[in-house]
Parts: structure tokens; C-alpha cells; sequence
């Protein structure tokens, strides 16, 4: 604490620009993906206050124009790894020392530049890089990464303030100091915020930072890289590495100094990290904190007293917006009989008005899938849908990677309640519909709990109070965020703080003081003002 109870600001979500045909925001994008997309940017690791270029290199192409390459980035091995975590830990000495309210005030500065300055630099470079429409580009790069910075300054001051009473005589204090060692951040392609957050809110609260971005994500990474470096975030205290995720995570899991990681990805993955952390756990100084956000399988249950056009339009915004790339798109979706073949019918409508192409036309509304393996698995699944007798293709079913990944939104109608993609997450513009008898509403509820091993987003829609209540109870366990009559994707930060239990994730709720309490490691402080000076109590006579 410096010399005062300094009052952070008060945190407000940052408001969602438009982008509308002519608008200056819009104007400026725009120009700015002419630039990136014309260009050729060289990508160096970031280890301590070197720029590191190895020389080995790999290709950055936009998903919807493969052949196109907007610029390099270089790999590294296990030695980068080592240096990170040297450097990182070599920054420590100093960035665990600094006092809270100048670590506030930097990313409060990244905050501020983004929204700023930095606004249409990573609004394109997340169009480029993930293909993303400008508005899904705004909704994350900009506005959500905005809203991590922002709230989580605030909830880190609330988390300093929370302190214990104290008695007569004695004064109990506590520090929220940062882990002894180093966090391990592991990013995923589809958000650029949730790449910047992960490292972000580790460092905030004093701690040092190795972060492996996704290889898809590298050229919205680098935007991250130069604000925070414009921020003032110094040299070592966040230390940007790529290559080979097994070699590089190897080094790291294997180091007595690794004391967290900050995890968002796929299950499997998660589940082996947390494998290799466990063969390790001898290794370690310190307990390391786990946090992971995984997979899902989100799903849209209909009740019949829905409203039909509610419920499409819950599914083409929940299933199709960013090809479905959302850890918390709908895949799974369960509807009445009385209400299905209206319901499905608008969904067709909605979809054949949407348009597919590059986010650079903005009145796409589906653009690119995120690489080839993506794709293929896509295409794979498509066509077995096409071939399984228990499973009917009602709308989309194309798919194209001659230029982009191109795959069509897709809506499977299966009457096997447990088929494969009713389960399977697959990452894609597919959703799966299953038709249930309206007498059978009860039964579809825990058909819905026990049909995935996901628990991440789920979402009911009815106007009947009674089924609403219903359908909370049965679905307690299925979903750690959960719909009333909204679709499952679209999480803001301070208001709906976001994560699943399950296979889903450890649920430390991403944008909230929860996670934020994960990252650092409560010293009890407790002062006597007048020692005794006889160990003798009353009783003893
Ligand atoms: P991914 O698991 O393929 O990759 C995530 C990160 O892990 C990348 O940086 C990747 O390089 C790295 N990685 C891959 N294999 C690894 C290994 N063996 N060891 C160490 N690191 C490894 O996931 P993705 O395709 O980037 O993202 C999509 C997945 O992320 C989906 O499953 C989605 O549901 C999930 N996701 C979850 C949330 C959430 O909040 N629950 C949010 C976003 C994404």
C-alpha cells in the first residue's frame, strides 16, 4: 500500500460500437485491414527485453483466404522455454514488489488504449487472424478485453480490502501476495480477449507470466503484446513464447517454480496438463493452482409454451454467430413437437438470408472455420450425418476450403436422442436438433443432464412460470451458465461472469474476484500490540 486507501474507478462496460455503413468507426477498420492484410508482419518471441527471432518460421494466412500470407512468426524450442521462465522469474523481484495502485494504473492504460488508440488495430487483426465480423471482432477484442481490464482492477482492490476483524490488543492483517513462482498461461484461437486475459489478470495481481498463445491466434497476439508494452507492463513480467505445445509445455511443467497455470482450451488438453502436473507434484515448491475453462456442449431446450420465434432466433444467433466457435455456442438443441416444424422452419429462413464470404464485407454474417483440421472434422461429421439413418441434414450441409474454410451452417435433425453430435462438441456452424414428444417434458429434462459430459452453458425458453422453475432445478448441475429465455453465448463481464463445471472447467469464473483470488496466496498477518509476559492462564489457579 502506498500512502493512501487509493479508490479505483469505477468500473463500466465498455458501450458496443456499430460499425454502421458510413460510420467512422467503421471507416477506420476498414482501413486498417486494407493495411494489415496488404502487409507482412515479422512476429518475434517476447522473453525478458529481447524481441527473440530464431529464423524458424511459420506462416500467418487469414482462415478465409488460406493462400494469403499476412506475415511470419517464429518458433522456438525448449531453450526459449527455459529462458522465459528465467526471465519471468528474474522480473519478479521487482514486479511482486510494486505497489498495487501502479499495477491498476497500467493495465487501466491498456484498458484505456484499446478503447482508444489501439481500437481498430485489434478489431482487424482479429478479423484477419480468426475471421471474425467486425461485430463479433468488437464484442471481444475491444469490448471484452476493455471490461477483463477494467473490472478486474476493480475486483482486485475489493480483494485488498477484504480483511479481517481484530480484537482488543491486536491487530490481524492480510496480504493477497502473488504466487511464489511463476503462472503458465495457455490461450486458445477463438478469443482474443480471453488470450489477453489469462496472462493479464495473473500479472495484475503481482505475478509473473510464460504464455504459449494458440498458433492461430498469433496475429491478434501481437496487438496484445503492444499494448500492454505501451502500458508500462515491464520487460519479464509477461513473457510471450511459441512452438511445439508438448516440447514447450514439457519445460514448463517440469520446473520447481511453476506455481499456476491459467488454462482455456479443449478438454482432452486440459485433462492431460493436470496429468503431467500431477506426475510432477514432487517437483514443485509449491502447491500449483489449476485453473482451466474447457469444452461444452451447449444446449437450447424448448418448452411448449415457448414462443417460436424466440426460440429460432435463440438458435440462429446461439449456434451460427463467430461458425459456432464459441466455447458456449448452442449445438444441442431439444423442441416440442407442437412447436418444431414452426420453430425449425424460421431457423431455415434465418439461414438462408445469412451471408457467408470474408469478414471484410461486412454484410457477411458467416465467414471462415478457424484451419483446416477444423474443417475436415467439420466435413467428416457432415457427412455422416448425411449417410446415418438416425440423423437428416434440414439445412446447410456444403462445405468449401478451396479458398476459405468455408462450411455452410448446418442443422441436423436426429431422432436418436444420444447421437454422436447430440455429445460430441464439434467447434462448428452445426447444431443437432432432437424433436420430443410434449407429454415427455420432464423426462426431456434429464435427458439434457445426462446427455454430454459438458456443463458450460445451457438455456430454457418458456412462458410458463411453473416449467421455468422446473427446468432450473432439473438442470442445476448442467450448465454454470444458465438461460432463461436468452441464448447461451454472449457472457459480459461483471455482469454474468463466465464458466462450467464438469468436463467443462474448474468453473474459477473468468471476470469475476473469484478467479482473481486464485492467483495469489493470503499472508495472515497478526500483530499483539503488549506481549504477555506469564505464560500462566487464570484457571490454572
Ligand atoms: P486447443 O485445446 O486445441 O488449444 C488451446 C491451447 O492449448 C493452444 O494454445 C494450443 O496450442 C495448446 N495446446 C494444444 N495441445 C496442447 C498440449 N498437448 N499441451 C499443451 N498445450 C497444448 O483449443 P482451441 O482449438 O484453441 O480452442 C477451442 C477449445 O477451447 C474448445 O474446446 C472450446 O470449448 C474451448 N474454450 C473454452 C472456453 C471456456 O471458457 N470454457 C472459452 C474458449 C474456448
Amino acid at each position: 500500500m502506498g500512502k493512501g486507501f487509493f479508490h479505483v474507478p469505477t468500473a463500466i462496460n465498455e458501450p458496443v460500437k456499430a460499425y454502421a455503413p458510413g460510420s467512422p468507426e467503421r471507416e477506420a477498420v476498414s482501413k486498417q485491414y486494407k493495411e494489415y492484410f496488404n502487409g507482412s508482419v515479422d512476429v518475434p518471441m517476447y522473453i525478458g527485453n529481447e524481441e527473440v527471432r530464431t529464423g524458424n518460421t511459420r506462416n500467418m494466412t487469414p482462415p478465409h483466404d488460406h493462400q494469403h500470407v499476412v506475415g511470419q512468426y517464429h518458433i522456438g524450442d525448449k531453450s526459449h522455454a527455459e529462458k522465459a521462465i528465467a526471465n519471468a522469474l528474474e522480473a519478479r523481484k521487482a514486479w511482486a514488489q510494486m505497489p498495487w495502485e501502479q499495477r491498476a494504473a497500467i493495465f487501466l492504460r491498456a484498458a484505456e488504449l484499446i478503447a482508444g488508440p489501439y481500437r481498430a488495430k485489434i478489431n482487424a487483426a482479429t478479423m484477419i487472424a480468426q475471421s471474425k465480423t467486425i461485430h463479433q471482432a468488437e464484442i471481444d477484442a475491444a469490448c471484452e478485453l476493455i471490461d477483463f481490464l477494467r473490472f478486474n482492477v476493480e475486483y482486485m482492490s475489493d480483494i485488498y480490502d477484504e480483511q479481517p476483524n481484530s480484537d482488543e490488543g491486536i491487530w490481524n492483517r492480510v496480504e493477497y501476495r502473488p504466487l511464489e513462482g511463476f503462472v503458465y498461461a495457455i490461450t486458445p484461437f477463438n478469443f482474443t480477449a480471453i488470450a489477453a486475459n489469462l496472462p493479464a489478470s495473473a500479472a495484475m495481481m503481482g505475478n509473473v507470466v510464460v504464455w504459449k498463445p494458440s498458433d492461430s491466434q498469433i496475429f491478434s497476439a501481437k496487438v496484445i503484446v503492444d499494448v500492454f508494452k505501451e502500458a508500462g507492463v515491464p520487460d519479464g513480467v509477461i513473457n510471450v513464447i511459441y512452438g511445439d505445445p508438448v516440447e514447450i509445455t514439457d519445460v514448463v511443467l517440469a520446473s520447481p517454480d511453476f506455481a499456476g497455470i491459467h488454462f482455456t482450451g479443449s478438454t482432452y488438453v486440459f485433462k492431460e496438463l493436470w496429468k503431467k502436473i500431477g506426475e510432477n507434484i514432487h517437483t514443485y515448491k509449491t502447491y500449483p493452482r489449476i485453473v482451466g475453462e474447457t469444452g461444452g456442449k451447449d444446449f437450447i431446450i424448448a418448452h411448449p409454451s415457448a414462443n417460436p420465434k424466440q426460440v429460432a432466433t435463440g438458435i440462429s444467433r446461439g449456434a451460427f454467430e463467430f461458425q459456432g466457435q464459441k466455447c458456449s455456442a448452442a449445438s444441442r438443441v431439444y423442441l416440442p413437437k407442437s412447436l418444431a416444424e414452426e420453430t425449425l422452419n424460421y431457423v431455415k429462413e434465418d439461414i438462408a438470408s445469412f451471408k457467408m464470404g470474408s469478414p471484410e464485407d461486412m454484410s457477411n454474417f458467416i465467414t471462415a472455420v478457424i484451419h483446416e483440421g477444423s474443417f475436415d472434422k467439420l466435413a467428416k461429421y457432415i457427412d455422416q450425418a448425411k449417410a446415418d439413418a438416425d440423423a437428416e441434414i434440414i439445412a446447410g450441409g456444403n462445405y468449401d476450403k478451396s479458398k476459405g474454410y468455408f462450411v455452410e451452417p448446418t442443422v441436423i435433425l436426429t431422432t436418436n436422442p444420444k447421437y454422436t453430435t447430440m455429445e460430441t462438441e464439434l467447434f462448428g456452424p452445426v447444431v443437432t436438433v432432437y424433436v420430443y414428444e410434449d407429454a415427455d417434458w420432464a423426462e426431456t429434462l434429464q435427458l439434457v443432464d445426462g446427455t454430454s459430459e459438458y456443463a458450460l452453458t445451457g438455456a430454457v425458453f418458456s412462458t410458463d412460470r411453473y416449467a421455468i422453475a422446473e427446468a432450473t432445478k432439473a438442470l442445476e448441475n448442467c450448465a454454470g451458465n444458465f438461460y432463461v429465455n436468452d441464448k447461451p453465448t454472449g457472457a459480459v463481464v461483471g455482469q454474468q461472469p463466465f464458466g462450467g463445471a464438469r468436463a467443462s472447467g474448474t468453473n474459477d469464473k473468468a471476470g469475476s474476484a473469484q478467479n482473481l483470488l486464485r492467483w495469489v496466496s493470503p499472508r495472515l498477518i497478526k500483530e499483539t500490540f503488549v506481549s504477555p509476559t506469564d505464560y500462566r492462564y487464570p484457571f490454572l489457579g
